[in-house]
């Protein structure tokens, strides 16, 4: 793996675990293209849009996957919709793979071929352990349900700029450029104050208010809702390449999941021959790191033998690396009378899985019916919250029950030896695709999962003592990480 003389590494400034590093915002980034480079020229430079209107029915603040699917739809439906996106599009984003469930959204979007043109498809998962001698491969083909064989690898700065302007083009007011920096509620609806990035500000004034603003958590911040998973704790590394060896032709979309002492590494594969290739840490591990982020990156790699060699010839483009928190958390609440929380605004879990981009877009579908009934049918208002509630919890709590497992190595066990006896294989499979929604008959063999886990688990009381008692120390909180 070639590391050349590094560049600046970017930090996500509003991550605790990593150092603050020069305003990703502010600076060129190789993973977009010349158009995106747009998002970064100083604000003096920065070309004018339009700004936001003094009303509307319902603002979106944030342009990312949940905003502008939510956005598309109600313009569909004929809605008075404003989506507020404080970059530009294309802008970098991580987040490249996406789910055989997201497919049925995006052909009812009518994205699913402009998607499949930029997209690497992607068949199925390739699990590397260091304790195995063989990988696992399973494919979405054998899933429960076998109407969903495949998804994509995207590159977010293309995906998400076709979900934007798409919301543009069927009727939604899709305006970049502008930040919704405060919403005050009252009885009429809200006001939000948003900031333009040539300095100017607007107030708007929305009959509802959903918070698609990802990460940023604009109202669970500004309400004080927002949560730590005590259960989980992890950030992440990751940089792109060029020349990584890739899986023989048929496989070379699947995604690979490679654990190592410290966590797991994803790597994968996109459409123009570039791999994304990132290690999801421990805290812990990461307190540990004394030299500049290219080192410590190309030494974590090196923990994992498998995914070294396949970066034995590849480059590192441009030099650079990422570095995100992810630590998971949660609002403790994700609706109010005249607001909802969709996306990552909501809820943030380890993207091992790869359910992000899924989860965010599921959000913004059952959204519909929680903005229309609070604007149309006030009285029904509250029913529709219970319903939004529960659909919005069910996903991050059915992936959250192997992600918290997923280095234990029981579960391990299960994903690189996955037999199907009564259906086991093709119940974890249906999982992994997303289609944890509807009447999907997977709930009793799962459950069936469970039991066995915590049977093997039992079976081997020492090494789930070990395993348990490592967990613990690796996901303890560890403050900020010094530079
Ligand atoms: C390291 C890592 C790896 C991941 N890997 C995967 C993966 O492989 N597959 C997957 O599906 N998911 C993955 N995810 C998760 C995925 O990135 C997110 O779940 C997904 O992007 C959520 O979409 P969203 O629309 O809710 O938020 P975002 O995509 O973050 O979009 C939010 C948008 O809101 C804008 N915004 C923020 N604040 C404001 C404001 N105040 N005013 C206006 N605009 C604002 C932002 O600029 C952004 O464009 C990963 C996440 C991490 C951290």
């Amino acid at each position: 793996m070639h590391v050349a003389s590094p560049k600046t590494s970017a930090a996500d400034p509003r991550d605790p675990a990593v150092p603050a590093g020069p305003d990703p915002a502010r600076m060129p980034c190789p993973n977009i293209d010349a158009a995106a480079l747009s998002s970064h020229l100083p604000a003096t430079a920065m070309p004018e849009t339009k700004a936001p209107p003094a009303e509307c029915d319902v603002l979106i603040v944030g342009g990312g996957p949940a905003g502008a699917t939510l956005a598309a739809l109600l313009a569909r439906r004929g809605r008075d919709v404003t989506l507020v996106e404080k970059s530009r599009h294309p802008r970098f984003h991580i987040g490249e793979s996406l789910l055989p469930a997201n497919v049925p959204l995006l052909q009812d979007l009518g994205l699913a071929d402009d998607v499949a043109r930029i997209g690497m498809r992607k068949l199925g998962v390739e699990f590397v352990s260091p304790n195995h001698e063989a990988p696992s491969v399973v494919e979405f083909r054998e899933a429960w349900n076998r109407s969903m064989p495949f998804a994509w690898h995207v590159r977010r700065s293309e995906f998400d700029e076709l979900l934007f302007r798409h919301a543009g083009r069927l009727g939604a007011r899709a305006i970049e450029g502008w930040r919704v920096e405060r919403v005050d509620f009252d009885a009429a609806g809200a006001l939000a104050r948003v900031v333009g990035d040539n300095g100017s500000t607007q107030a708007c004034r929305a009959r509802y208010v959903v918070d698609a603003s990802g990460r940023d958590t604009l109202l669970a911040g500004q309400l004080g809702t927002k949560r730590r998973n005590r259960r989980h704790n992890s950030a992440a590394l990751y940089a792109h390449f060029t020349g990584a060896r890739r899986l023989p032709e048929a496989r070379e979309g699947h995604i690979s999941i490679l654990w190592f002492p410290h966590g797991w590494f994803w790597f994968i594969p996109l459409a123009d021959g570039t791999t994304s290739v990132g290690a999801v840490c421990w805290p812990r591990y990461l307190k540990s790191r004394t030299k500049p982020l290219p080192e410590f990156f190309r030494d974590t790699v090196a923990l994992c033998p498998a995914l070294h060699d396949r970066l034995k010839d590849a480059e590192l483009v441009e030099g650079r690396i990422h570095a995100t928190g992810n630590y998971a958390y949660a609002s403790s609440r994700c609706t109010g009378p005249r607001w909802a929380m969709i996306g990552d605004a909501y809820a943030f879990i380890d993207p091992v899985f790869s359910s992000g981009v899924f989860l965010a877009m599921k959000s913004a579908y059952a959204a519909v019916d929680l903005v229309e009934t609070t604007l149309d049918r006030p009285r029904e208002a509250a029913r529709a919250r219970r319903r939004f509630e529960a659909l919005a919890q069910h996903g991050p709590r059915q992936f959250s029950w192997f992600i918290y497992r997923v280095t234990n190595p029981t579960m391990r066990e299960f994903f690189m030896t996955p037999g199907n006896p009564m259906r086991l294989k093709e119940a974890l499979l249906s999982l992994l695709a997303g289609d944890i929604y509807g009447d999907t008959p997977i709930w009793p063999t799962l459950k069936l999962m469970k039991v066995l886990y915590y049977l093997v688990s039992a079976l081997h009381p020492g090494r789930t003592w070990r395993a348990w008692r490592r967990r613990r120390a690796d996901i303890r909180d560890v403050g900020v990480i010094a530079p």
